[in-house]
């Protein structure tokens, strides 16, 4: 996908903005709360979804609350070059429309799913050094993504989970009635889980190579980056999406294992739903060790390596938009990311005017005050 063109009216600090980007690396520069951010909303919109979810009524520049935001993005498919193809996105009154070209879209997340596109914001950061939750989410996006029956699993696994812990919640410690409901519970949980865990293992290997690869490319050859799903219910024992049954079992024989101190805490203690992915620089675990610049490396190569399966299994290239992600890092790793991702279209949001010392192709704007210039030679 190539994003050729964008017009923004009325979106928040931006009034009025055209552009007409490069085809491979397009940078915005600008002192903090100038407008770089929403700019890349304005885009994700276009595409489908914004990433800051925002409430009705908050995108109209403030104190505008009767005007219409009014965007359009202009894009191809790479394999339909010569086609152009248009989104609109206006919003008046809390009511938005989304068209692609011309036709009203109702189902916004249809539209998500067919656009290929992979963006980094820096809350993404806490993929790594944030809590289990956000390491499952991601990998059950990057997995749902790949394979669009994997939120559906995941939705069977939590609806399972959530009966068998009502029950443990109404139930009284060595409670028999209970513990045989829930031991039935058990075969559900088993089952479904697998199914998640398989989900997630099965393009485990080739997230973790890809990511692997671009670390050491922005970090040099010295730094290998390792990744691993760390399960609660297999003791460290391996396990593969091609054995469910084995797996099944495990899972089985561990929730034997814990149904006394379930009933104790009156939650499940262990499951799909408890698992964890490591990330280690050099075998040290990243958490632990890693400082701000690799934390953040780690993060940019994720989104990189998430850009490649895309890539793997569609026809389409997607565009990939990365906002602040320079900060913090030195001047060979911006360099790298600036300059040296040229199998993609990119977006780059940045404080830092020096990145562009070392900028050497594509186009550049300046943004104040919601105002977009672009840099002349
Ligand atoms: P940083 O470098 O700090 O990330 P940024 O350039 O990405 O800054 P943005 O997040 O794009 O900054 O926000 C720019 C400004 O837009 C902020 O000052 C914000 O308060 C303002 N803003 C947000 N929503 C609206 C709105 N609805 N109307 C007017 N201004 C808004
Ligand atoms: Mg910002």
């Amino acid at each position: 996908m190539l994003i050729k063109s964008l017009t923004v009216r009325n979106f928040r600090n931006i009034a009025s903005a055209d552009f007409i980007f490069d085809p491979k690396v397009n940078i915005f520069t600008g002192n903090n709360a100038q407008g770089k951010t929403n700019l890349c909303e304005a885009v994700s919109l276009c595409l489908g979804k914004s990433f800051r979810n925002p409430k009705a009524g908050e995108l109209l520049p403030f104190g505008q609350s009767g005007n219409e935001v009014a965007l359009e993005i202009c894009f191809t498919f790479d394999n339909m070059p010569d086609k152009e193809n248009t989104i609109t996105y206006t919003q008046k009154n809390s009511t938005f429309r989304l068209k692609f070209n011309g036709m009203e879209m109702k189902d916004a997340e249809k539209l998500y799913g067919a656009l290929r596109y992979v963006i980094f914001i820096p809350e993404d950061l806490y993929i790594v050094k944030g809590d289990p939750s956000k390491r499952r989410d991601y990998i059950d996006f990057v997995s749902n993504m790949i394979n669009r029956v994997h939120n559906s699993k995941l939705y069977e696994y939590n609806k399972a989970l959530r009966q068998k812990n009502n029950i443990l919640m109404n139930s009284r410690e060595w409670d028999g009635a209970a513990a045989m409901m829930i031991d039935s519970w058990n075969d559900t949980i088993a089952r479904t889980g697998v199914n998640v865990m398989c989900g997630r293992i099965r393009y485990f290997d080739m997230l973790a190579d890809a990511a692997n690869r671009y670390y050491g490319m922005i970090n040099g050859a010295n730094e290998v980056l390792g990744m691993k799903y760390e399960s609660t219910v297999t003791d460290g024992r391996d396990f593969g999406y091609d054995d469910p049954m084995g797996l099944y079992e495990m899972y089985r024989e561990k929730l034997r294992e814990t149904a006394e101190k379930e009933l104790r805490m009156k939650y499940t203690v262990v499951g799909a739903h408890r698992d964890d992915i490591s990330f280690f620089i050099n075998n040290m675990p990243a958490k632990d060790f890693a400082s701000q610049g690799q934390i953040r490396s780690i993060a940019v190569a994720l989104k990189l390596a998430e850009a490649e399966m895309i890539c793997s299994k569609s026809d389409d290239v997607p565009v990939i938009i990365l906002d602040d992600v320079l900060s913090e890092l030195d001047e060979y790793r911006r360099s790298f990311i600036i300059n040296h991702i040229d199998n993609f279209q990119i977006f780059i949001t940045s404080c830092n005017l020096s990145d562009t010392e070392k900028f050497g192709h594509g186009k550049i704007w300046n943004v104040q005050n919601g105002k977009f210039e672009l840099r002349e030679g």
